[in-house]
């Protein structure tokens, strides 16, 4: 007798209507708390109730290996278990339907060969386990910025939501590595902080108040041609202004690599190591998540460039992404001058796939592919940072290669200081400790450079001190410290103050 087979249906939300909207809160996460709060802004200026998921917790990881699959990599353990666990609480205090009827989660998504394809079988899967199937999960692909359907719903994924998220993350990057700049070299702890929860708190009612154009390529103009953000930043820039910073303090740079969720993070679900690293009294570079959607905007090019036959249609489609990648490298340096070009520039594309090109092939794709390498090569040969953190997900198949890739690397520039940290999540000490070897390297190498800087100014410390106070600016910490030829700050800082005197 034949058995009756139920076949695998996949997910497919309910439906979210356009007159739930008022009273539906859109859900997400996945980046720091600063790009959080921006997006937020852009949410509300669509008029959706939006929040973002409470910060990763050490229990979202415990919740999340409850419910998925145990070969997951540790980034989808730990956001499956952050929605868990706020679905559980906000079910204890509201109850079941009334969670499902108030929340809608949105996650980011794409094809490719790594977990990322299938977050949302991972949701799917955990809420399957905790009796709330019927919750709404809706996928954003990140490589598609006008998804709108025929007919709207409560959720339109469409160009108006997308370049304001894409805005939000090109301003929150500037806004990190301001931080990041300022904090370890700050004279009165904890001012860089206050500042930085004031302006994005700020930066927040800049999105929330964006003006709106009806027509989509409209908008696309206004949001490229505008000085709408680099104003608002130039206010950030006055917040920042007041902040003084020593930056004769010697310390090493570290350049933070790695999966993009657990590079992107601040949190427990990479053991708060980018603040770790300041502790312990480096300074962090931490990875703009603007160099991954340049990488998005990239590659298509090569795609298109190994085509046999390249036809006028091809060129005219190249000519395009390289009009549009000069409008967002563009966008992204009128953000950085408005804040006196103190962040970093982004990385070219095509010298981060040169220089990875003898070890990783650039159609090898999923996770960070090539770039992992890259950036590594990037930041050591132009001497921007003394270390490379790397920060590798436990059960990662794409980090696995690019590591594999980098033990080669390693052989050809051994010169090059790598810590390759692995994170379950639930190892902490065993990671930071390995961390700790390589970052003591890393700090005697920022010594040197800072004895061999002074060597050749030829002054004492004292002398380039009294030089630093009759220049009253360069203690600002929105003053731009040139690239004298050195990984660390001090010893640049050192050059540039003995170049200040020479003039
Ligand atoms: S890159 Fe690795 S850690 Fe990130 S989603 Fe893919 S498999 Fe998971």
């Amino acid at each position: 007798m034949a058995t009756a087979v139920t076949h695998y249906t996949s997910y497919k939300a309910r439906p979210f209507t356009r007159e739930q909207r008022d009273k539906t809160t859109i859900l997400f996460g996945g980046l720091t708390w600063k790009h959080e709060r921006l997006v937020q802004g852009v949410f509300n200026n669509l008029n959706y109730n939006a929040k973002p998921l409470p910060n990763i917790a050490r229990a979202d990881l415990d919740a999340g290996k409850e419910l998925i699959d145990t070969g997951a990599c540790c980034p989808t353990i730990f956001t499956t278990g952050s929605l868990v666990n706020f679905l559980k609480s906000e079910v204890a205090v509201n109850g079941k339907q009334k969670t499902l009827d108030d929340y809608v989660f949105l996650t980011a998504g794409a094809c490719g060969p790594c977990r990322f394809g299938q977050y949302h079988e991972s949701y799917e899967m955990a809420l399957d386990g905790m009796g709330l199937k019927d919750f709404r999960l809706f996928l954003l692909a990140q490589d598609q910025l006008d998804q709108a359907p025929e007919k709207p719903g409560g959720l339109e994924i469409n160009m108006h939501l997308s370049l304001g998220i894409v805005w939000a993350i090109l301003v929150g990057d500037i806004l990190t590595d301001m931080e990041y700049l300022t904090r370890p070299y700050e004279i009165n702890p904890g001012e860089t902080d206050r500042v930085l929860k004031e302006s994005a708190d700020y930066l927040f009612e800049v999105f929330q108040k964006r003006p709106l154009r009806t027509n989509k390529y409209g908008m696309l103009a206004w949001h490229f041609l505008s000085g709408y953000f680099a104003d608002a930043l130039r206010v950030v820039r006055k917040k920042f202004d007041a902040i003084e910073v020593d930056r004769l303090q010697v310390k090493p740079k570290v350049k933070i690599t790695g999966e993009f969720w657990l590079q992107t993070h601040e949190g427990d679900g990479n053991y708060n190591i980018k603040r770790w690293l300041e502790q312990e009294g480096s300074e962090v570079m931490p990875p703009p998540v603007a160099v991954w959607l340049g990488y998005l905007l990239h590659t298509p090019l090569w795609r298109l460039a190994a085509k046999p036959n390249i036809d006028r249609k091809i060129r005219m489609k190249m000519a395009m992404i390289r009009g549009m990648e000069k409008l967002y490298v563009g966008t992204y340096n009128r953000f950085r001058k408005a804040m006196a070009y103190v962040p970093h520039e982004l990385p070219d594309q095509e010298e981060l796939k040169q220089l990875a090109s003898p070890f990783f092939h650039h159609e090898l794709r999923g996770g960070e592919g090539h770039m992992l390498i890259g950036k590594a090569l990037h930041a050591h040969l132009h001497k921007h940072a003394n270390m490379t953190c790397e920060l590798s997900p436990y059960s990662c198949m794409p980090n696995t290669m690019s590591q594999g890739a980098m033990a080669n690397v390693l052989g050809r520039h051994p010169d090059l200081l790598y810590a390759p940290i692995e994170i379950k999540g639930d190892a902490e000490v065993h990671a930071l400790s390995r961390c700790q070897m390589i970052l003591t390297e890393a700090k005697k190498r920022s010594q040197s450079e800072f004895v061999e800087a002074m060597a050749k100014t030829g002054l004492t410390l004292e002398k380039i001190r009294q030089i630093e106070e009759k220049y009253p600016k360069v203690k600002k910490a929105t003053y731009r410290v040139p690239h004298m030829g050195y990984a660390s700050t001090a010893a640049n800082y050192a050059l540039h103050l003995a170049s200040l005197r020479a003039n």
